[in-house]
């Protein structure tokens, strides 16, 4: 018997309420076939290194400066990095921070290595760790590099730009003036020309590239470009399609770490500039944060190991090719796919053509109900032609998550069934709700049981991450 005040025992124990949970989460993310082109499973390794000892610490601060030029070697060097610490240690706010320095360091530079370019080695580079998410890297770089009513432009949020680009319901949107830019009404695709003139109009003194449901890479020569015509930054926001392009095109670029790249919740901002660098680094710490989650910089440093793998770069690759043969079966059922065609890990289905005796267009909202019902996880999504963000018409389908899972052309043919047959089942028809009209839609009995039959067929055929917590 102890009598200290420590809570020993698994979570089973102490809070079966939550166990429970955990256990129903878990079983649905192995029954259901998940399309959401923003989640991903992180491999057990990453959220081992989540939930351990790192957790507990704070760490305010940052490592020095002098680890960013260092090899992963240099920086694990115990018997060199323990004694200059010892000398040096008063760039951090809290003691006790040895290993955390460590351990932020080797996410950075590993980070810098898989970001380097022939022009920017990973010497070069200038990388930050610690921004919580997605939306306070973004609003870091934009108290960085911005004075409150600066004017910047980012792509329209109805049309794929994000929350952080300059909604008016957002940060960005309400501290600056934002300048938003689209795609072509008929090509649905950017117009290059059009946002340099929207740019020599209001003379932005940054601009955003990098989308949320804009399914293909920018050109980001052409932003470059329009960038140095009107003396804008260049800011890439890849948060979804971490990995690819850029290096030294962007003067900053940000991305989520928990989408493509498969690693914890979180964020990285990269820059070549010093310049900008050591804005960006006060505006995360002390401007917009307090104690960076070491945890998940320690998890980041793993997941960012992973991604420097064969394996990954295979998985980048297939999970691409999966979002454009998913996007063609789609289309040969006769589904009409917004904005084209894709050449990242996500598309968007227009809903509308599929229309009830009534004349109701199938909505965005009912088709990813349906598609939940049958066991299919998607979101609904503005596409072009969109005026209101309740009330989208698309669906976003991504390929992330089912490519970790082993699905190639076979299983992608037999999805791209599953989802034609659920929508082209479905019978909008509008329901008088007590305030106005609402979009509905039936779908017969025998239609659903035979995708939620496809649906488990196919989800038993391929891998479920088993060191998950596989349900009995
Ligand atoms: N930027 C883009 C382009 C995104 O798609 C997202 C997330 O959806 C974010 C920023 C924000 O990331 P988070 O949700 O982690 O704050």
């Amino acid at each position: 018997m102890t009598d200290d005040f420590l809570f020993r025992g698994p979570l089973e124990e102490l809070d079966p309420d939550v166990a429970e949970l955990i256990r129903l989460e878990t079983a649905r993310q192995e029954q259901r076939i998940i399309l959401i082109p923003s989640e991903s499973t992180i491999p057990f390794a990453v959220r081992e290194a989540l939930t351990a000892s790192f957790h507990n610490i704070y760490a305010e601060g940052y490592p020095l400066d002098e680890t960013r030029t260092m090899t992963q070697a240099e920086i694990l060097d115990y018997g060199a990095r323990l004694p200059e610490y010892r000398r040096l240690a008063d760039k951090r706010y809290y003691k006790g921070t040895e290993y955390a320095d460590i351990v932020e360091a080797l996410a950075r530079r590993r980070a810098a290595e898989l970001f380097a370019t022939p022009r920017y080695s990973a010497e070069k580079l200038f990388v930050n760790v610690q921004p919580l998410s997605g939306a306070p890297a973004n609003s870091a770089i934009f108290s960085g590099l911005l004075t409150v009513g600066d004017t910047f432009m980012g792509m329209d949020l109805l049309q794929g730009g994000h929350l952080t680009h300059g909604s008016p319901v957002a940060r960005s949107g309400k501290q600056y003036k934002a300048i938003p830019y689209g795609v072509d009404p008929v090509t649905e695709r950017l117009d290059y020309e059009q946002i340099r003139q929207i740019a020599l109009e209001h003379r932005p003194r940054l601009i955003i590239a990098g989308y949320t449901s804009y399914p293909y890479a920018p050109d980001w020569n052409a932003f470059r470009a329009i960038c140095d015509e009107v003396g804008a930054y260049l800011m890439a926001d890849v948060a979804h399609v971490a990995g690819l392009i850029i290096g030294g095109v962007a003067d900053v670029v940000s991305f989520t770490t928990h989408k493509t790249l498969g690693g914890p919740r979180g964020a990285i901002i990269i820059t070549h500039r010093s310049d900008i660098a050591s804005k960006v680094d006060r505006a995360v710490f002390p401007g917009e944060q307090g104690g960076p989650h070491v945890n998940t910089m320690a998890a980041l440093a793993v997941a960012l190991r992973l991604a420097a793998t064969e394996q990954f770069r295979e998985l980048q690759q297939q999970t691409v090719s999966n979002a454009s043969r998913l996007a063609d079966q789609l289309a040969a059922r006769g589904l009409r796919i917004a904005y084209g065609a894709t050449d990242t890990h996500l598309l968007l289905v227009d809903c509308r053509p599929i229309t009830g005796p009534d004349g109701t267009p199938l909505s965005g909202d009912i088709a990813a109900r349906l598609l939940d019902l049958a066991g299919i996880v998607c979101n609904r999504n503005t596409i072009p032609g969109d005026t209101a963000a309740l009330r989208s018409s698309g669906i976003r389908i991504g390929t992330p998550w089912v490519t970790q899972r082993g699905f190639r052309e076979s299983e992608i043919d037999t999805l791209a069934g599953l989802i034609a047959d659920t929508l082209q089942a479905s019978v909008p028809f509008s329901y008088t709700g007590r305030k106005r009209s609402e979009p509905r839609a039936k779908i017969d009995f025998e239609a659903l049981q035979q995708v939620k039959r496809g649906v488990a067929e196919l989800s038993a055929r391929v891998g479920i991450d088993t060191d998950a917590g596989a349900v009995d």
